[in-house]
C-alpha cells in the first residue's frame, strides 16, 4: 500500500483500544473540509512510508498495542489492502477501518474473510446532495451497497456525517437517517476548519452554525443525533 502516515499510539482512533493508525496515500473524492490534505491532493504527498518499515514496527509493539486503524485517503483504492490486513491478523492485531465507501467490493471481502473488526464509514450527505459535497462523480449505487453490507452482515460498524453547514440543513440529517436506517452507529463529526483540502476561508466555506446550534435546531424539528 501506499502509506503517507503512521501515528504509533493512539487512544482516540479505535474506541477502547490502543491503536496505532496507518494512513493511506490517495482519495477518490475531494470534500472541501478535508483535514488531510497531504493524504489526497498529489501534489502535497510526502514520499510514501515503506510498507515493509511499517510492518516491523508494529511486529515489535505486538502485546502492547491491540489494534491497528486503517484510514486516509481511502485505504480501499489499494489493492493489497487485504494482504497488509492479513499480515495484521496474523500478528493477532484488531483492525479498524475507516472508508468512504465507495468500493462495497473490497468491503464484501474484508467482511468474509473476517480482516477486519470495525468498520466507521463516512456517510457525506443525503445520496441526492452526495456530488455536491465530495466535488467528483460518485457511484451512489456503491454507497447503497456498503451501508447494506454493514448492515446485513453484522460487523460492528458506525457511520459518520461531518456536519458542513454550507451544504447541509438539519432535514438532511433526518434523511441521512432514513437512508441508513438500520445501522447501528450514527454520529455528526465536528467540522475542523484548519489545515482542509480547500481554503474555507478564502471561498467564504467556514461554518456560519456549529454543531451544538445544529443538534438543538435538529432537536426542534425532531431529530435525535450524537456527537463526537
Ligand atoms: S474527507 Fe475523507 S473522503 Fe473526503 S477527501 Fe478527505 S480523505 Fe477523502
Amino acid at each position: 500500500m501506499r502509506i503517507g502516515g503512521l501515528e504509533r499510539f493512539s487512544m482516540a482512533d479505535y474506541d477502547n483500544h490502543l491503536a496505532a493508525t496507518v494512513f493511506t496515500q490517495g482519495c477518490n473524492f475531494r470534500c472541501p473540509y478535508c483535514h488531510n490534505p497531504e493524504l489526497v491532493d498529489a501534489h502535497r504527498f510526502e514520499p510514501p512510508i515503506p510498507e515493509d518499515e511499517v510492518l516491523d514496527f508494529l511486529a515489535s509493539r505486538r502485546g502492547l498495542l491491540e489494534g491497528v486503524c486503517i484510514s486516509g485517503g481511502e485505504p480501499t483504492l489499494h489493492d493489497d489492502l487485504p494482504s497488509f490486513c492479513r499480515r495484521l491478523k496474523a500478528m493477532g492485531y484488531r483492525v479498524k477501518l475507516d472508508t468512504n465507501g465507495t468500493n462495497p467490493d473490497m468491503l464484501a471481502l474484508l467482511i468474509h474473510e473476517r480482516l477486519v473488526d470495525y468498520i466507521a464509514m463516512d456517510y457525506k450527505a443525503p445520496l441526492a446532495k452526495y456530488r455536491a459535497m465530495v466535488r467528483m462523480r460518485v457511484d451512489t449505487e456503491a454507497i447503497r451497497r456498503s451501508v447494506k453490507l454493514l448492515r446485513d452482515t453484522g460487523i460492528d460498524h458506525e457511520l459518520r456525517t461531518t456536519w458542513f453547514d454550507l451544504l447541509l440543513e438539519p432535514a438532511d440529517v433526518l434523511a441521512i437517517q432514513e437512508e441508513i436506517a438500520g445501522c447501528r452507529r450514527f454520529t455528526l463529526q465536528r467540522c475542523r476548519p484548519d489545515n482542509t483540502l480547500e481554503d474555507l476561508e478564502q471561498l467564504r466555506l467556514h461554518p456560519r452554525t456549529g454543531v451544538e446550534e445544529a443538534v438543538e435546531m435538529m432537536k426542534k424539528e425532531g431529530v435525535s443525533v450524537g456527537v463526537r
